[in-house]
């Protein structure tokens, strides 16, 4: 059975907006300071003391795993470089000309939570890592476009998953969107398909009418090559199985009136 989705009041997502525009400022701030030479490390600091600063708390530092024995995340951020999907750990890792980095931000404010990621150029970039995160992020823009109170959820999956594979790319399946509140990860998760018969069978993401209140983090992740994935020994970062690139992007959204509102932009 489906978890309950916590719908929220005007005055939560009122809160939710602030704690969003948090993000926003520290996504912001990573754009500004990007470049080729800079650690992963120093994002990482800025945005933290960005976050700090702001009077949040980075959702991010000391999350727990889902693995046994995986110690918690370390850092404010997750930076993921080219081949890299999603939650890499910031480090010495120098960027280069022409690489690409996905930057997740997670912010608690007043007890509620942002949730946005944004994949950066190094430099000058080539051209199908150009068109990557262009598609990515349309992607998310066509998606967040089918998030209204009244459609159905498989409405926000289908409309990342034609745009990726329309350009001959692919969507991730392990991970998934989610709804979002005063936890960074509530019901209903958000995949970035639309399920297969034998996913149906398995129930494994219900789909549901989508209702004003709720606040969903939705998040494509589009692979250059094909959709598998894997985790690396640091028991976090995970990476694309045939090593081709991978963009991120994500915003937190709130469903209210007849559409979407973002919650993580300035
Ligand atoms: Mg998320």
């Amino acid at each position: 059975m489906a978890e309950k989705i916590i719908l929220k009041s005007p005055a939560d997502i009122a809160m939710m907006r602030e704690a969003g525009r948090i993000v926003a400022r520290a996504l912001a701030e990573v754009e500004r300071i990007v470049a080729p030479g800079v650690a992963t490390a120093a994002l990482d600091r800025a945005v933290e003391e960005l976050i700090i600063k702001a009077g949040g708390i980075p959702t991010f530092k000391n999350y727990p795993a889902s693995e046994a024995g995986t110690p918690p995340f370390p850092a404010s951020i997750c930076a993921s470089v080219n081949e890299e999907v999603v939650h890499g750990i910031p480090g010495n890792r120098e960027l280069r000309e022409g690489d690409i980095v996905s930057v997740d931000v997670g912010v608690h404010l007043g007890g509620w939570c942002g949730d946005a990621a944004k994949t950066f150029p190094v430099g000058k970039i080539g051209r199908k890592a150009m068109k990557l995160l262009q598609v990515t992020e349309r992607a998310l823009g066509r998606a967040i476009a089918n998030a209204r109170p009244g459609r159905m959820l498989r409405e926000v999956s289908g409309a990342v998953q034609r745009e990726a594979e329309s350009n001959g790319m692919s969507v991730v399946r392990q991970y998934v969107g989610h709804g979002i509140g005063r936890d960074m990860h509530e019901p209903p998760q958000i995949p970035n398909y639309v399920c297969g018969p034998d996913e149906r069978l398995e129930g494994r993401f219900p789909d549901c009418r989508l209702l004003a209140g709720m606040v969903l983090a939705i998040e494509p992740m589009v692979n250059l090559g094909g959709f598998e994935v894997l985790t690396g020994r640091n028991g976090w970062t995970v990476y694309t199985r045939d090593r081709s690139w991978s963009a991120h992007f994500e915003h937190t959204v709130a469903l209210v009136g007849d559409g979407a509102l973002v919650l993580t932009e300035l």
